[in-house]
């Protein structure tokens, strides 16, 4: 039972002592007071619970509290809670040497942060010195950070500031082939396709040639022949789980390449087996990239981030002196070693799998059924509801009926995301550890509110 600060007096320290920002953002017009939780399961201060199919944005990886990493971190905080990376001390070697089996050759060298925003942050740095370039080229629609660097990245208006942001980036079309000019069905690699017909001829695909124009387009126009840098997510995750056309990665990391820049893929959100079929996002592209930052599902829910490169970028990096106090940090390094440990063995890749296609095949039949329902997309536990006022013009529903909708499906016991570039796009990430029956208790709900929206306008 909740015995602490009174809701009132929460909202009036929100009001007065907190980021401003996180006003805006409360998403419900009636906020969520968060109290505990345990696996995919939220409580509020009143008991109320919740079944949580945001994970506090892909982060909460294996549940909430998971009794095994609560263990692993509660072990290492009677140890040792800090010391500085000078010393050497066992956590972050076990935890290096154990991150490093998860990635293919010649990913092995491991730098550890706090953030994504700061794993980027380094991953930008790092490329700029190797390659001796500056120039760096993201997808319009993508987040990659907050910090003024990593701002530059990010292309998503919501999230900038009319600073100077991130010098040297270029935001270049986003290959979305649901709301892009190309694409459609078959283009995209999801157990369900969009409702869009494609150009798509014996298995080529037309959409990724005009998308990969584009590309050339960018690098004709807008960067010097040579850049520093091309940064990707496997799929986008706060752009709404926007996902390009099969081999688009695989054409723009030659392209990035050939221009003297490294290909840097953003596995932040889609890492750790959230995509189902693979444990990162990028493998689902047959790509290898020459760096991979990570964070969120990495502690689930625990402060740290990742840079993972190789010897040869390193090298270059090894030229100064990079330090960070908390970065590596024993309890951080305990929790993530639980984390890698428990993914298999609960299976949360497989159930990731099973749990998220099973899911989308059953939204789609519901985008069938609707007119709003424009599109069902992605892959395992990273999955992106677009919805539109008709399916012709696919124009965004506008945001005062996807807060409706929204609020709606809070108020029945179900909390998922929303985002998108015009905030149009509903998004389920949840813990990976929710079952057929969750899946099947949130499509009731989905269901019911869309229904009663219809019906009320
Ligand atoms: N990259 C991606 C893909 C993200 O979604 C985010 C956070 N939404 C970040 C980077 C930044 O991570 P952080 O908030 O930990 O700085």
């Amino acid at each position: 039972e909740y015995k602490g600060m009174s809701k009132e007096r929460m909202m009036e320290i929100r009001r007065q002592n907190c980021n401003p920002m996180t006003m805006k953002v409360t998403y419900y017009k009636k906020p969520v007071f968060i109290h505990q939780g345990y696996m995919q399961w939220l409580w509020d201060v009143d008991g109320r619970r919740y079944l949580d199919l945001f994970a506090g944005v892909a982060t909460v990886s294996v549940g909430h509290c998971h009794p095994k990493v609560t263990a692993a971190a509660e072990q290492q905080l009677k140890r040792l809670w800090h010391t500085t990376n000078i010393y050497v001390y066992p956590p972050l070697h076990e935890y290096c040497e154990k991150l490093a089996s998860y990635l293919p050759d010649p990913l092995k060298v491991i730098y550890l942060t706090n953030s994504g925003s700061e794993a980027n942050d380094l991953a930008m740095l790092m490329a700029r010195l190797h390659t001796g370039n500056f120039d760096i080229i993201t997808f319009r629609g993508s987040y990659h950070g907050g910090s003024p660097q990593t701002m530059g990245l990010t292309s998503n208006a919501a999230y900038k500031y009319p600073i100077a942001n991130g010098l040297g980036c270029t935001n270049t079309m986003c290959p979305d082939v649901f709301r892009g000019p190309w694409g459609g069905s078959h283009c995209r690699d999801s157990p369900v396709q969009t409702i869009r017909e494609c150009g798509c001829a014996q298995g080529h695909c037309m959409a990724n040639e005009h998308y990969i124009g584009q590309l050339k387009e960018t690098f004709a126009t807008s960067v010097p022949s040579q850049i520093a840098a091309f940064f990707g997510e496997p799929i986008q995750g706060v752009g709404g789980a926007v996902q390009y056309p099969k081999n688009y990665l695989k054409e723009a990391y030659k392209l990035v390449r050939e221009r003297g820049g490294v290909c840097i893929a953003d596995e932040v959100q889609t890492g750790f087996g959230r995509t189902g079929t693979h444990f990162w996002g990028f493998q689902g592209h047959d790509v290898i990239p020459d760096m991979v930052t990570m964070a969120k599902g990495i502690g689930n829910g625990f402060p740290m981030g990742a840079v993972v490169t190789t010897p040869e970028i390193a090298a270059s990096f090894a030229k100064g002196v990079h330090f960070n106090t908390f970065g590596g940090n024993p309890v951080a390094c305990a929790v993530a070693s639980s984390v890698l440990d428990v993914i298999r063995e609960d299976g949360a890749q497989q159930i990731s799998l099973d749990v998220g296609t099973y899911l989308m095949t059953e939204l789609a039949k519901l985008r069938d059924k609707y007119e709003i329902i424009g599109d069902v997309r992605g892959k395992g536990l990273q999955i992106g509801v677009e919805m539109v006022k008709d399916k012709v013009s696919r124009d965004p529903l506008p945001p005062q009926a996807m807060s409706e909708i929204f609020e709606d499906i809070k108020d029945m016991g179900v909390l998922i995301g929303k985002g998108g570039v015009y905030g149009q796009t509903f998004r389920i990430k949840p813990p990976m550890c929710i079952t057929m029956e969750d899946a099947d208790f949130f499509l009731a709900v989905f269901n019911k509110s869309i229904q009663s929206y219809m019906e009320r306008t």
